[in-house]
């Protein structure tokens, strides 16, 4: 995973140092509300931080709960594949889950989404843009048509992978009542410290707050990531941008051997089509020490994916070799 350089480091491990650890957190996260809202232009009553975006999924599906018309439960509506914890978490509570496969080009499916929400209405929709695992943004105009078809439900578009992204979805935030963003620090140097965030209307906001425990997220964590946001803001965006620049030499790299086909990417792994099997791919790679993420357990048209995190240069090159030997 990145790391940040020497000089956020240090400033880390400074700031951490002058804790008076006997007191509670704030409960409010003040200061690191006002940080985050300041920096993204937004006002502080629209930013609810957690401890990680799992903690905020999990406390959107404690609060929007109510079933939806005739239905005796709540339904969350999501793509497939996709990130796992909005199925998962959903079904600990026993909700209804409604998975909807995006189409060839991984890409939102507008019909069957639009029949799938007029079947059973859902509370909340979960989209990842980028999405893991296959790394790319959603069309804007088909998010679009999405958040139109499910006025009555909360749509939030998850952005954990932003920061390697060519472009955010704020405005779809900004435009439609029913759309909130979700983010998280994990992907950019700090998921030691689980703080993910939601931007949403403030009476939505205000729901969550009531569902959320008081002392959520801890003081080391409220500190860090409020220097995130302010000091060490230029840190994080370098870190973003080496890793765009060493996603592209893997790309290029990885484009060249046969037998794979590498899906544009807008986040800090690959999505790699795979001639041979992917999981004998995944054995022989994890025999060598590296590890990348498969999914032939599922089957079907992901028996020939593989999720690659992009690493440092030298990783890469080792990932590069490994994988022109075995293609
Ligand atoms: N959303 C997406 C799309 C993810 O891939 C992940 C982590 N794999 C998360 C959220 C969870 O992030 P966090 O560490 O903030 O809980």
């Amino acid at each position: 995973p990145p790391l940040l350089g020497e000089g956020a480091q240090k400033r880390l491990v400074e700031a951490l140092s002058e804790g008076s650890w006997q007191r509670y957190p704030d409960p409010s996260a003040s200061r690191l509300r006002h940080a985050i809202a300041e920096n993204l232009g937004v006002t502080p009553e629209e930013i609810l931080p957690g401890v990680g975006s799992d903690e905020v999924i999990s406390l959107l599906l404690t609060a929007f709960v109510r079933p939806q018309g005739k239905s005796d439960v709540a339904t969350v509506l999501t793509t497939t594949p996709t990130f796992v914890m909005y199925k998962l978490s959903s079904r600990c509570r026993g909700l209804r889950v409604m998975e909807v496969p995006l189409d060839q080009d991984w890409d939102l499916a507008v019909d069957s989404l639009r029949s799938a929400i007029a079947f059973t209405p859902p509370n909340l929709v979960f989209i990842a843009s980028p999405n893991n695992p296959t790394g790319n943004l959603m069309s804007p105009d088909r998010l679009e048509q999405v958040i139109q078809a499910a006025a009555g439900a909360l749509v939030v578009v998850d952005e954990a992978y932003i920061a390697y992204a060519q472009r955010d979805q704020l405005d779809l935030y900004r435009r439609y009542d029913n759309v909130a963003i979700l983010r998280t620090l994990s992907k950019v140097g700090f998921a030691a410290f689980r703080l993910g965030f939601l931007i949403a209307r403030p009476n939505v906001v205000a729901e969550l707050d009531k569902v959320r425990l008081p002392y959520n997220v801890p003081t080391p964590t409220q500190r860090v990531a409020e220097l995130a946001f302010t000091e060490l803001a230029s840190d994080v965006s370098r870190l973003a941008e080496q890793v765009v620049g060493e996603r592209s030499r893997l790309a290029s790299k990885l484009g060249d051997l046969p037998g794979l086909h590498i899906a544009p990417s807008q986040a800090n792994f690959l999505w790699l089509r795979t001639e041979r099997p992917a999981a004998q791919l995944y054995e022989s790679l994890k025999e060598r020490s590296i590890l990348v993420r498969s999914f032939h357990g599922r089957g079907g048209r992901l028996a020939h994916q593989l999720r690659v995190t992009v690493g440092t240069p030298s990783e890469n090159d080792e990932l590069a070799r490994a994988l022109a030997e075995l293609t």
